[in-house]
């Protein structure tokens, strides 16, 4: 059989420290998520970062809009598990009072902070206190902020130059300040345009990328386009962090970030991964309403373990063979599998119920 093609290796890039993580080099790449509930209410925000930190979030970024937001920060960055970005729009204050409160890094867009001495003043303040800067620039803030002679310009240039030329023009502010403790993004809404971009930022600089698609859409369209943007750079070694970027939960978007780093085999899984079978005329038991109940029992379960969900026992068995735990489904009854080996048949209407009991059994014996 041909093996797959190999991933290619790594973009070799700086390391930016983000408070205990790193983000770039050899540093591993992080799955990060962003807060959705108002960050001025510290404890809910709180709540919402200790889930998605228990799903694998390593790195949360939260809005930092108004002074009330960068007060509650302070208790944010105190309490929290992982390290806290803050995400500046428009005011500079907002970045120097997140700055102050403790932040690991700042998510800012130079090109909506007009002044650049006040740029120049967030710098210096992100110098002092060891803090990291994203730079980002999206495919939104380039089509509305064109002037009459860029119009003319875009109109002659492809968006993935203009968005690498409007990033190289904000790297610069930040060079000449001796300011390299940088993380680059360059997102589209789609995957072809943001393969495109983040290609050329690659080759440009040596800065670690944060990779995301913007505004991608619900969890399923949302998800697809992640795949594709992220999977393809990834597999040819670009990209340092990542952010999947649904209109979901955001512990969804935790969940599509490590099945597209676990899948292509740049991380090593920490929570379970389920197979299931696509059903057909064979299946007969409710396989899609199983899986959805496996899953959902094992949200929140820490442990590397396979676990596959077969809708017969005519070529289920054989095909969840590598699976720690199967069940494969029949009318009345069905099979439960061990690391391949029968150990039990039950009845169809409790197989959820001696499923979960085996998977607990095994994660039991695995610590
Ligand atoms: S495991 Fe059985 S039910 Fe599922 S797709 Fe394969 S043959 Fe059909």
């Amino acid at each position: 059989m041909n093996q797959p093609a190999p991933l290619l290796p790594r973009r070799s890039t700086r390391k930016v420290a983000v408070g205990p993580l790193a983000i770039g080099g050899d540093a591993p790449i992080s799955v990060q998520s962003m807060t959705n509930v108002p960050t001025r209410d510290a404890q809910k925000c709180l709540e919402q970062i200790t889930g998605l930190a228990q799903r694998g979030c390593e790195l949360v970024r939260v809005a930092a809009a108004t002074p009330e937001d960068t007060t509650a920060l302070k208790t944010i960055v105190a309490q929290a598990s992982v390290p806290i970005i803050a995400d500046v729009h428009f005011h500079y204050r907002r970045a120097l009072e997140a700055v102050e409160a403790g932040v690991a890094k700042i998510r800012l867009n130079p090109g909506n902070i007009s002044d650049r001495q006040q740029v120049r003043e967030v710098i210096a303040a992100c110098r002092v206190n060891g803090v990291a800067i994203r730079i980002g620039v999206n495919e939104g803030s380039i089509v509305e902020r064109r002037d009459e002679q860029k119009r003319q310009q875009e109109q002659c240039l492809p968006m993935a130059e203009l968005m690498t030329a409007k990033l190289a023009e904000y790297v610069r502010i930040f060079e000449e300040a001796s300011f390299e403790n940088l993380v680059l993004s360059a997102k589209c809404h789609d995957a072809a345009g943001t393969i495109a971009v983040n290609r050329a930022i690659s080759k440009l600089f040596d800065y670690p990328i944060h990779l995301g698609v913007t505004h991608a859409g619900d969890a399923m369209t949302g998800s697809i386009r992640s795949a594709a943007a992220l999977g393809t750079l990834l597999a040819e070694g670009i990209g340092d962090t990542v952010r999947v970027s649904l209109t979901a939960d955001p512990r969804v978007e935790v969940d599509v970030a490590w099945e597209i780093l676990n899948t292509l085999g740049l991380r090593e899984r920490i929570r379970p991964e389920i197979f299931a079978c696509p059903t057909c005329g064979r299946t007969e038991v409710d396989i899609v309403a199983m899986t959805e109940q496996v899953k959902i029992a094992l949200a929140d379960v820490k442990a590397p373990i396979t676990v596959a969900v077969m809708g017969c026992v005519v070529n289920g068995p054989g095909e969840a063979e590598h699976a720690d735990i199967a069940l494969c489904g029949g009318r009345d009854k069905c099979l439960i599998y061990r690391q391949g080996q029968k150990i039990a048949t039950v009845p169809a209407d409790k197989a959820i119920a001696a499923l979960l009991v085996e998977i607990r059994k095994m994660i039991e014996n695995s610590n």
